[in-house]
């Protein structure tokens, strides 16, 4: 049984955070899942959970993301998570900096949807769900440039997909998060110096009066991986930040 029983789902950046929660949550919904991550440690923590299979990937590399897609065969439920903050304005982010930011963030996506959607077609079946971001096209947030930048691009990316391939079968949907508590997140608070400063901060900018956890975003990923009205939308969840 479940939500998505029998259905082969790939989820990138599957180690921790989001996509680790989706991953997690797509299996016990019965999905055959393929969680990856360049971080194979991490990643790891989840071999021996039921209808999950790990491998590494890095999905800067088009050539390993090609590789397993062939590995696996056709996707019916692609979940891009892979992404990196880059924290700075303006002038503080190199053209290195942009430029990996967009790598990552952006033709991450374009990577692996090239290689899953032949698959998608041939079956004209298939739903993608893209991590974007409050941050870029729905709210400016100071010290982010690159990362919102970038984080825009995702939207345009997942509207175009799903313009282009609804009538395909093919949905493509975007998941737009707050603040969400993970690695990464606890990471950019010890860096601003202030830990307790910085996480107070960060829960006073919530109305909600908290950070969102990433089980709460997987929820609403599975959802849109099994809503077959839906193509083409943002999806904004974050503790009524941007209300
Ligand atoms: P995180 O940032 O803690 O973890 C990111 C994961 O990505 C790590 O496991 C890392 O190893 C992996 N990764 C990095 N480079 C990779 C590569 N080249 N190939 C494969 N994997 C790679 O997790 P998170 O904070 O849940 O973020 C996940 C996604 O959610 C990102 O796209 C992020 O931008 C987005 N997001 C997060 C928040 C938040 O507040 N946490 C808010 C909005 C959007």
């Amino acid at each position: 049984g479940g939500k998505l029983a029998g259905k082969v789902a790939l989820v990138t950046a599957a180690a921790q955070g989001i996509g680790r929660a989706i991953a997690e949550q797509a299996a016990a919904e019965g999905a055959i899942v393929w969680a990856t991550d360049i971080n194979e440690t991490a990643l790891a923590e989840l071999n021996g959970v039921e209808n999950i299979t790990t491998r590494k990937l890095n999905v800067l590399s088009n050539d390993d993301v090609k590789a397993l897609i062939a590995e696996i065969g056709t996707i019916d439920v692609l979940f891009n998570c892979a992404g990196i903050v880059h924290a700075g304005t303006l002038e503080e982010a190199t053209e290195t900096d942009l430029d990996f930011a967009y790598d990552l963030n952006v033709k991450s996506m374009w990577r692996t949807i090239s290689a899953a959607l032949p698959g998608m077609l041939a079956q004209k079946d298939g739903s993608i769900v893209n991590i974007c971001s409050v941050a870029g096209s729905i709210k400016g947030v100071p010290n982010r440039f690159a990362y919102g930048v970038t984080k825009a691009a995702t939207v345009g990316l997942t509207k175009s997909v799903a313009a282009d391939y609804v009538a395909k079968g093919i949905r493509c949907n975007g998941i737009c998060p707050g603040t969400v508590e993970s690695p990464s997140l606890q990471q950019r608070l010890r860096d601003q110096g202030d830990y307790e400063a910085a996480r107070k901060a960060f829960i006073a900018r919530q109305p909600i009066g908290r950070i969102g956890q990433p089980s709460e975003i997987a929820d609403l990923a599975i959802y849109l991986a099994t809503a077959t009205y839906t193509t083409g939308q943002m999806h904004i969840i974050d503790g009524g930040w941007v209300n």
